[in-house]
């Protein structure tokens, strides 16, 4: 009985670590993209209206040029680890590509939502690096889902102000 018992728990935990491997980004420990296509179509299938944050790490490709690959992965890991420190367990934050993040909020509280990311970019862009003429920003796009459109719609109008955001001059937000 007591290996029987051993065996169950080691199946559950084996299982526990699979879900985690398959929704976690190794890198950053935040959500992956496999996961975020699972939560959007969930809220959408449920019809539940949401906020969806779209953010890019600024001059990225320059950070990596200038400091090295390793250095950029500690930026991106940095920006995330704010992030969760900001958001907490109540939003989660996907590494949906490279340096590209997302945040869903279901809840109603625009400006609330607009507040945690506004924090979250100014967390990020005071921060002083070891490197002392490092400085790192992000740009983000908000759009908001509701039934009456596709779900892809929302990836691509927070995708168009993201872009918005980056033509202005980057360190910003462009929201709803
Ligand atoms: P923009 O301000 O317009 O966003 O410019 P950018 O340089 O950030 O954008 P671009 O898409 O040209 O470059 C993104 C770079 O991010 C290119 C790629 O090498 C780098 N990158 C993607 N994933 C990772 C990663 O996991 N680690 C590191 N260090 N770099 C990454
Ligand atoms: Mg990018
Ligand atoms: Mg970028």
């Amino acid at each position: 009985i007591g290996s029987i018992y051993e065996n169950i728990q080691k199946s559950k935990k084996n299982l526990e670590q699979a879900v985690y491997d398959s929704t976690v980004d190794s890198l950053t420990n935040m959500f992956n993209r496999r996961k975020f296509d699972t939560d959007i179509n969930a809220l959408a299938i449920n019809n539940h209206f949401f906020y969806l944050a779209m953010i890019d790490i600024d001059d990225f490709k320059k950070i990596n040029d200038t400091y090295g690959h390793e250095t950029g992965d500690v930026v991106l890991r940095t920006v995330c680890k704010i992030g969760h420190q900001i958001m907490g367990n109540t939003y989660s934050i996907y590494r949906i590509g490279g340096e590209e993040l997302c945040v869903i909020y279901a809840g109603d509280d625009y400006q609330h939502f607009y507040e945690l990311i506004d924090t979250w970019l100014k967390m990020v862009s005071m921060r002083a690096w070891r490197e002392s003429d490092l400085h790192v920003t992000f740009s983000a796009g908000i759009a908001t889902y509701n039934n009456e459109k596709p779900i892809e719609d929302v990836l691509i109008d927070a995708d168009k102000k993201l872009y918005i955001a980056k033509s202005e001059g980057k360190n910003r937000i462009v929201g709803i």
